[in-house]
This record gives C-alpha cells, structure tokens and sequence, in this order.
C-alpha cells in the first residue's frame, strides 16, 4: 500500500490549505530539557525512499487506525482477539488484579512526548500553544468533564517533553519504524505522539505489543488534527483521545460488528459500521442500545464525540496493570 494512495481529494485539499498557512512564519522553537532547540535531523535516516507502508517490516505488530475517510486497514481479527484477551487474563491473574475492577483504582500521570514531524519547509511545525491544547483535550476527554455520561478515567497527561525535526521522509511517516525507534522517549507508561502528515487521522500501537515492539510503541496523529488544526470536522485534538484510547487497550466500538464479543466491554452496545459524522438516533445491530456515536472510539467528528463509558474505563485500568504499570 502506497502512503498516499488512500488520500481523498478533500484531505489533499485541507492539507494543501494547511501548507500554505504554516510554509512561513512558523516558529521553531523547543519545549522542555529534553528537547533542545537544536533537536533538527533533517533527513538523518539517509532514506530516500518516502512511501514505505507504515509497518511492513512486522505485519504482526496490532496497530488501528482511525480513518475518517475509510475503514480501518487493519481490523483485529476475532481469533487474535481471543488470543490477547486469554494472555491479558492471565497476566492478571497472575498479578492478583483480575477483581480489582474499581475497586482499586489507579491515579496514574502519563508522560507524554510530542515529536513534531515536520517537513523540510516547515510544514507541519505546530505551535507550542496547539501542544498545550491537545494535552488539555486529553485531560479533558479522560477525566469524563465533556458528558454527565462520560467516564472519570484513573489517567491524566503531563507534557514530557517536545522534540521537533525536519525531515520531508518522516514528515510523510515515511521509515517509520525506523524514526519512531530513533525519537521514543520514555518507558513503558509514556505515551509518544508523532505528528505528521499521513493518510489516516491516525494509527496507534497496542499495549500487548509492547513487550516485542517497545521501541515503537505509542501514536502517530496527523497534525492537521490537533486543536486548531485544518482537518475539518476532525480538529478539536479528539483523534489523539481516540489513538490513545488504542494505546491504552481498547478495540473500535464497531468492533466485531453485530456479534457477540464486539470490542470486548459490555457497556458499549454492538455497532456494524464505523460512524460518519453525527447521526443521532442511529441503531444499526438488533441487539440493545442505539450506536455508540459519542463514543470516542468510534469514528465520529470531533463534536459529536464526549464519553468513554465506565466499561472501557475499566479495561483500561486492568490493561495498563497488566502492561503499563
Ligand atoms: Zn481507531
């Protein structure tokens, strides 16, 4: 799969708006010790190739995407499924977790490393101000304060440090697994966000994967997306909410369609198909409840989108214990 292959007229269209804002004037600047202002690798893999599809080099890595503009390239299949909940089972078993539910809960401060993927020109060279908002989006989506409905999450976000290169080949999320082992800050619990300029709204890894794959764990966000951003309808930062929701272990609401094990939480009701846009009243699956629309794992514009449920909730905390914590 070419990189570009999948990008619609309409998303050339605002990223092409987007370069046009951002080619001058941007500032250049660095946040925190960990990224000096002279943090600038521009082409520093030597790559000349810029299409390479994201992960090819491991199949098997799980990672999901939320498309906005097509299904996901990499739904995760029922049998592998019931693979990585009968591993997590045991994981937490063996820890003694598996009935902590919230009776135990977590209050855990996730780090977060932004890294600024930024064309040779500066395309993509979001604001310090942008940065600061997307952290406060994901305290906000994460401390359930957008819905009387919404989960109160165990997690909060602290920016940990920014970094910023200028590379036209990472830019395009081209070598990516090599850039994203090149630029990964932190252990475990540290969620890295790259932005960049790709086909998707974004892609996350998942957290069982981090024991093999550590070296490229965490998101990547198209910078379009953050607060302010030219991504139409998908611009209030909630696609970094949605990725982190993968990285934090949770499945499409959409996942599994109609049948019965969907995406593994059992206050989410079933969901045939990824949403588009915002339409109230939708009930695709027979089954009980109305879809999920404002949920932010399904595919929704930002606007609609303002609750996790105490389910996914749940499973977050149980999965971070058994491969975060
Ligand atoms: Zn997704």
């Amino acid at each position: 799969m070419h990189v570009t292959s999948r990008r619609s007229a309409t998303w050339r269209s605002t990223t092409s708006r987007l370069m046009a804002l951002t080619a001058a004037g941007s500032t250049l600047l660095a946040l925190g010790s960990l990224a000096p202002a002279s943090a600038v690798h521009p082409r520093a893999d030597g790559s000349t190739t810029a299409c390479l599809t994201p992960d090819a080099a491991a199949p098997d890595v799980a990672f999901a995407a939320r498309g906005g503009h097509g299904t996901d390239h990499r739904a995760v299949p029922t049998a592998e499924q019931r693979r990585i909940e009968a591993r997590t089972d045991a994981i937490l078993d063996r820890q003694g977790t598996r009935a902590r539910k919230k009776a135990k809960a977590l209050a855990a401060s996730v780090p977060v490393y932004v890294h600024v993927m930024a064309g040779s020109d500066g395309e993509g060279d979001v604001s310090d101000s942008q940065i600061t908002q997307q952290i406060a989006v994901l305290n906000q989506t994460y401390s359930g304060s957008e819905s009387a409905d919404a989960a109160v999450t165990d997690f909060s976000f602290s920016l940990a440090g920014v970094d910023r290169f200028y590379n036209d080949t990472w830019h395009v999320d081209g070598a990516s697994e090599s850039y994203r082992a090149q630029t990964r800050q932190g252990g475990a619990n540290a969620l890295n966000i790259w932005l960049v300029d790709f086909d998707y709204l974004g892609v996350a890894t998942f957290p069982w994967d981090y024991s093999a794959d550590g070296d490229i764990d965490g998101i990547r966000v198209n910078y379009a997306s953050l607060p302010g951003g030219s991504a139409t309808s998908y611009n209030l930062g909630k696609t970094a909410t949605h990725e982190a929701g993968h990285w934090f272990g949770l499945y499409h609401t959409f996942q599994g369609g109609c049948g019965a094990q969907n995406d593994g939480v059992s206050d989410t009701p079933a969901q045939s198909a990824p949403t588009n846009g915002c339409p109230v009243g939708a009930d695709i699956c027979a089954s009980a409840g109305l879809d999920p629309i404002h949920n932010y794992m399904d595919y929704s514009y930002d606007d609609c989108y303002d609750q996790f449920t105490p389910g996914q909730s749940n499973r977050m905390s149980q999965m971070w214990n058994a491969y975060r914590a």
